[in-house]
């Protein structure tokens, strides 16, 4: 049999063991970890409404008229007015024809993917991808080619030498980055090379562009210039799922082909209701994404005045350029004794030597939040050597 202990044991050597904290109550920046109470900055919550009493309150009046369950696959008998209705207000939102809910984003990104492409064609994936893109690109069986990050020159090389289908696959928000995908070239090359963009925006979309309707509208992009967009559900907007919005043929193109759509079944339909009124408190409130982008501005001059290494993202994202693992885990741990929590991420999350801390910024973050993050990176400072990663 495989040696699994070994293969753990040595993980912890290379200082790549992964552990898991346990939170009790609800997703906040005040967190209960393992009993004990920290301040977190490393949420994917960037507007603060996972736990927004307008959202509760429509769970729970969902609740007596949907049920719990979702008991059944959309194409059984799962697919439930809640749910329509959500994919109604997410084409509308996303200013696109149409839109499908999926569970997950994981799983609309697989399911996507590998729709859309398969044997004999090829996809062109943004080295930097999610771990869900590059999976659904297998899953796909299509050849993958793998440009460097943000490259377009290098996409448009390997796109001219290409016969056949072709589908482009980008991050619109790089997840452990934070910078955005230079789109209005991607939308370019793709024009000129007849190839399918499908962008990710998990971490665009409330966040980004006009009423928070993501990185391609920020851009001045359309449906157009990128005929696919994924967003997900469980970041900014607060609850759970995720949703690809497009043209009407292309939703129902997956509907008969994305297995990760056919065969699994439905989200609780009571979500669906909840995460519409997510949707009308983001297109409402424009204070909440101002608050935070202002927070950014404060954290990334701050934190670059105390001599940390931040990457070039304009975003919620902000990570902290460390390098090794042990300096990342022990510059972590150092803050964690100081009441906060900034979790390290590693290779294979990160590329090898790119130990980070991942620090992300919610509009439920106040400035004295920030002060106190600033002055635990401050008495910190000390552990790290200067910076030295090139970015
Ligand atoms: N795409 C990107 C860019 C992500 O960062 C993530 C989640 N970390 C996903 C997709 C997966 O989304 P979900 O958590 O809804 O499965």
């Amino acid at each position: 049999m495989r040696d699994f202990e070994g293969e753990l044991a040595q993980r912890k050597q290379a200082g790549l063991y992964r552990t898991r904290r346990q939170i009790s109550g609800p997703q906040q920046p005040e967190l209960t970890s393992d009993g004990k109470p920290l301040l977190s900055f490393c949420s994917n919550d960037y507007l603060g409404l996972a736990n927004h009493s307008a959202n509760l309150e429509a769970l729970r009046s969902a609740l007596p008229e949907t049920g719990l369950g979702g008991a059944a696959s959309h194409l059984i008998c799962g697919h439930h007015d809640a749910h329509h209705e959500l994919e109604q207000r997410l084409a509308e939102f996303t200013g696109r024809s149409s839109a499908l809910f999926f569970s997950t984003g994981y799983m609309a990104n697989m399911g996507v993917i590998s729709a859309l492409a398969g044997r004999g064609d090829t996809i062109f994936s943004d080295r930097l991808n999610h771990a869900s893109i590059i999976d659904g690109c297998v899953l796909s069986r299509a050849k993958v080619r793998r440009y460097r990050h943000g490259d377009v020159a290098e996409l448009e090389a390997m796109l001219a030498d290409t016969q056949g289908h072709k589908l482009v696959v980008t991050d619109g928000v790089f997840s452990m980055d934070g910078d955005v995908a230079p789109l209005k070239e991607l939308a370019r090359v793709c024009r000129a090379h007849d190839a399918l963009l499908v962008v990710d925006d998990a971490h665009g979309i409330g966040v980004l562009g006009p009423q928070g309707r993501g990185s391609v509208p920020a851009l001045g992009l359309s449906e157009q210039d990128v005929p696919v967009v994924i967003g997900t559900l469980g970041k900014a907007v607060g609850t759970s799922g995720a949703f690809v919005a497009g043209p009407e043929v292309l939703m129902d193109y997956l509907v008969q082909k994305a297995r990760t759509y056919i065969y699994t079944t439905a989200m609780p339909p009571a979500i669906a209701r909840a995460t519409c009124a997510s949707i009308d408190l983001i297109e409402r409130d424009d204070a909440r994404r101002a608050h935070v982008l202002d927070l950014v501005a404060r954290f990334r001059r701050e934190a670059a005045a105390l001599g940390y290494q931040l990457m070039p993202s304009q975003t919620p994202i902000q990570p902290i350029l460390v390098g090794d693992n042990w300096s990342a885990l022990a510059l972590s741990q150092a803050l964690e004794e100081k009441g906060l929590l900034v979790t390290a991420i590693r290779p294979p999350t990160v590329p090898e030597g790119e130990a980070r801390l991942r620090v992300t910024l919610s509009a439920a973050h106040s400035h004295a939040d920030l002060d106190r993050l600033l002055q635990a990176l401050a008495d910190c400072r000390h552990l790290l050597a200067e910076p030295d990663i090139a970015v």
